[in-house]
């Protein structure tokens, strides 16, 4: 069985704490991607993984067993690197094979075998007698598959394995790699800082930060109820908004607009007085728009509903289906964007348009200012 327990899992370089205390458990079979930005320590924790590292504290074990003090060979893992890591000078038959070098229990037939099958699956048959620099880079990763899958191990472990191929290419390895895992129900840890990637192919994502895991759950989970301001900033495309700001009675007042709390946001709020209120730009609407930034704000005001703003359209980023429109307050034109909303279709929203807009007060996430957890 490939399941794997990291417990109390602290790394050291120095002075540089590079993982920090992490303790995680990973099902069988399951996806799990290791996300975070550059320096969060994802890398070094999937190196302890594999024993390329050796952890300063705690324990590492795979299947139930043990594994801090295995050499690499004998952790029954394969690993898959960003630069995939071919012989130039061997075919792409002898790469993938080359994957069973270490491998007892095969005849050279049974070998052969297996690379002619872990082919097919790959849909590489035809590249077998072609050497490396013969290959795009797309091909050249599913030969570094191929030598991974080769040995039928219980756990994958990638490091960007999508990260030197195009946008398109990556898009369309990303729903192979599912497929692939799906496929051969293997536990696989994929670290990657591409949150995209994270949210279309895990079970669940582990987030870190400087070393720590911040969160540890499925996507929908971290979009929709990330811990903490990191996860909610790192989680969702284009980021989520984030006002600060401070409680008057029941009534937030940002920066740039005040809302007012419901009673079960009260409730979790409690005493707390400086919050940070989180609104992905999915969940702001434009209910109404028009042209005319002439009108009189304060009149304009007295007829918005409890949840409603009125907000100028300063920049309309078109993304195909939709746009992504940024918003400032009518009264602070110069500040910068207060909020950014995400529209769908062809709402005809222009530059310089004054429009109403709303938060639904069941979309709104509630941070703790002082120490960023989430409070609602
Ligand atoms: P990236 O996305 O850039 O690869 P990462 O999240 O994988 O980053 P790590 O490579 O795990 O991060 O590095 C975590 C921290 O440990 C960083 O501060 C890094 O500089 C440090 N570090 C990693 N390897 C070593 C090493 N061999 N010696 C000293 N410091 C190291």
């Amino acid at each position: 069985m490939g399941e794997i327990q990291l417990t109390d899992l602290t790394k050291r370089f120095g002075d540089t704490v590079a993982v920090d205390d992490l303790s995680l458990d990973i099902d069988d079979e399951e996806f799990l991607v290791l996300v975070g930005p550059s320096g969060c320590g994802k890398s070094t924790t999937l190196r302890m993984l594999a024993g390329l590292e050796t952890p300063t504290s705690g324990d590492i074990y795979i299947g139930g067993d043990h594994m801090n003090y295995r050499v690499p060979q004998n952790r029954d893992i394969a690993m898959v690197f960003q630069d995939y890591a071919l012989y130039p000078h061997m075919t792409v038959r002898q790469n993938i094979r080359f994957g069973l070098e270490e491998e007892e229990g095969y005849t050279s037939a049974e070998r052969d075998e297996r690379v002619v099958e872990v082919a097919e699956t790959l849909g590489i048959s035809d590249l077998l007698d072609r050497k490396p620099d013969e290959l795009s880079g797309g091909q050249q990763q599913r030969v570094a598959l191929g030598r991974a899958i080769v040995r039928d191990p219980e756990v994958f472990l990638m490091d960007e394995p999508l990260s030197n191929l195009d946008a398109k290419l990556r898009a369309e390895m990303r729903t192979e790699l599912q497929n692939l895992q799906d496929q051969l129900a293997v536990t696989t840890v994929y670290v990657t800082h591409n949150q995209t990637e994270a949210m279309t192919m895990a079970d669940r994502i582990a987030v870190m930060d400087d070393g720590e895991l911040q969160q540890v759950a499925s996507p929908f989970e971290c979009y929709h109820r990330p811990n903490n301001l990191f996860v909610a900033e790192f989680i969702g495309e284009p980021m989520i908004n984030l006002v600060r700001g401070t409680r008057s009675e029941t009534t937030f007042v940002g920066e740039h607009f005040s809302y007012p709390l419901d009673e079960d946001v009260m409730e979790s709020v409690g005493a707390r007085e400086d919050l940070v209120l989180g609104i992905r730009p999915e969940d702001i609407a434009v209910v109404d728009a028009t042209t005319d930034d002439t009108a009189d704000d304060t009149a304009d005001d007295t007829a918005l509903g409890d949840h409603e703003l009125r907000m100028d359209v300063t920049v309309v980023e078109p993304h195909g289906d939709q746009n992504v429109l940024h918003l400032s307050h009518p009264d602070q034109p110069s500040a910068d964007d207060a909020l950014q909303a995400v529209t769908e279709g062809m709402h005809l929203v222009t530059r310089g348009d004054r429009v109403t807009v709303t938060i639904p007060p069941d979309k709104i996430h509630v941070f703790d200012a002082e120490t960023g957890t989430a409070v609602h």
